[in-house]
């Protein structure tokens, strides 16, 4: 994850103090957020182990900012009846974009993480910065101009369809995105927003929205696999995703499949990207079409793993071929990623994941055939059931996480929408 720009230390003199009244602030705050049945102050007492007075200041001064509701006295106990608080979820608003190879979604989202609205449109991003940018600033502003949009805007959520390297994170990576060489992405958001920028890996969002919203809700350890151009994962231990030293955890779509096999755009050879990311299916449907076979997809231009997905759901013969056998590579590397990291759920997400059944069925049976029985027991694999903004809400879900740590956050947002 990378934050622009980084958030200040606090000074060394008064850290100590600060930083507990912080989390004891922000704790309060996690906790009625946790709960839109409402808490009481009690409650928050019994569970944070803050005292009482402690309780009643942060409260006050939360009820005084509009970020608790007080809500009505409840009766069912004897003695001074409390009074339920509540979170207020339309306080503010989180905007999330994500960024695709070929297409630019943005997400306005409450302080639930709930999506308000979103859009979506295809563009060429991997060959034209400049303009998926501007459709960025667009979508962002639009977003902030609904009748939905909140109180300030928190900072801009980011995913990016690629990892983010340490050294330099504010930049798509040059080998994969050769036109996005040195233009920095989030230092262009902020200097037009004047917001703060999160920004992460896409498949680290879309595990964040799993993992929040979805099938991980239970606090399961889980991994969502992307399965779009490119192939990624996002890995979610204990609720947190899992980055590894260099942010390179979860690319699971640059492991090998085949020793023997293609040459990857990565550089490596016989990824699993290479087998069944976009460009590996449509050439694929261009082989059999050339080979005489027919297909709904001859004359489909763009061709891309969407329109297999939809061919294949359809009952394409050429279609359901190449998509089965796509779930066959990938139940290899699900069958991998069960051995190694262990994980109850895995979530299937993506473009290609519309195919459904045809996908699922073969990536199942190859799972089970090829994974340890220990992890394979209690792992339940699935397709996300998220919907298409799926990426966009998880960057929103990392913008309300920072803001639930970093309470001010919420009074961030500066610059008037335009
Ligand atoms: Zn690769």
């Amino acid at each position: 994850m990378f934050v622009f720009p980084p958030r200040p230390e606090p000074t060394p003199r008064s850290a100590d103090i600060h930083l507990m009244r912080a989390q004891n602030t922000a704790t309060v705050a996690r906790l009625a957020w946790e709960r839109p049945e409402g808490i009481s102050r009690a409650d928050i007492g019994r569970l944070s182990g803050l005292s009482a007075s402690t309780v009643s200041t942060i409260v006050a001064q939360f009820l005084e900012s509009g970020l608790l509701l007080a809500g009505q006295v409840t009766t069912t106990q004897v003695g001074r009846p409390p009074r339920i608080l509540y979170f207020n979820y339309d306080h503010n608003h989180v905007v999330g974009v994500e960024l695709g190879a070929a297409h630019v979604t943005v997400a306005l989202c409450d302080l639930r993480g709930e999506i308000r609205w979103h859009r979506s449109e295809e563009w060429d991003v991997a060959g034209d910065p400049e303009g998926a940018i501007a459709r960025i600033i667009d979508g962002v502003e639009a977003a902030r101009r609904r009748p939905e949009a909140r109180g300030r805007t928190l900072p801009i959520g980011l995913a990016l369809p690629c990892p983010l390297d340490d050294r330099n994170p504010d930049q798509l990576s040059p080998r994969l995105f050769p036109a996005w060489m040195g233009v920095r992405l989030a230092e262009r958001l902020h200097a037009h927003f004047g917001l703060r920028v999160i920004a992460d890996n896409d498949a680290n969002c879309g595990a964040m929205a799993e993992a929040w919203a979805g099938v991980g809700r239970d606090g399961a350890d889980l991994v969502y696999i992307k399965v779009a151009t490119g192939v990624g994962a996002g890995i979610i231990v204990e609720q947190l995703p899992f980055r590894g030293a260099d942010g390179i955890a979860g690319e699971v779509g640059h492991t090998c499949i085949d020793m023997n096999g293609r040459r990857c755009r990565c550089g490596l050879q016989g990824c699993l990207e290479a087998e069944i990311g976009s460009s590996a299916l449509v050439d694929r449907v261009r082989e059999a079409l050339a080979a005489g076979r027919p297909s709904m997809l001859a004359g489909v231009e763009p061709l891309s793993e969407l329109e297999i997905a939809n061919a294949a759901v359809a009952g394409d013969e050429v279609a359901r071929e190449i998509v089965s056998d796509a779930g066959v590579a990938l139940g290899v590397a699900v069958a991998n990623l069960l051995n190694i990291i262990n994980p109850t759920k895995v979530v299937i997400g993506g473009r290609l994941a519309r195919a459904g059944e045809v996908l699922l069925a073969p990536l199942r049976a190859t799972a089970r055939a090829r994974a340890m029985w220990t992890s394979l027991e209690r792992a339940d694999i699935r397709l996300s059931e998220l919907g298409p903004a799926i990426i966009a809400r998880g960057a929103a879900f990392h913008v309300i996480r920072g803001a639930l740590i970093y309470l001010d956050m919420f009074d961030e947002g500066t610059v008037p929408v335009r």
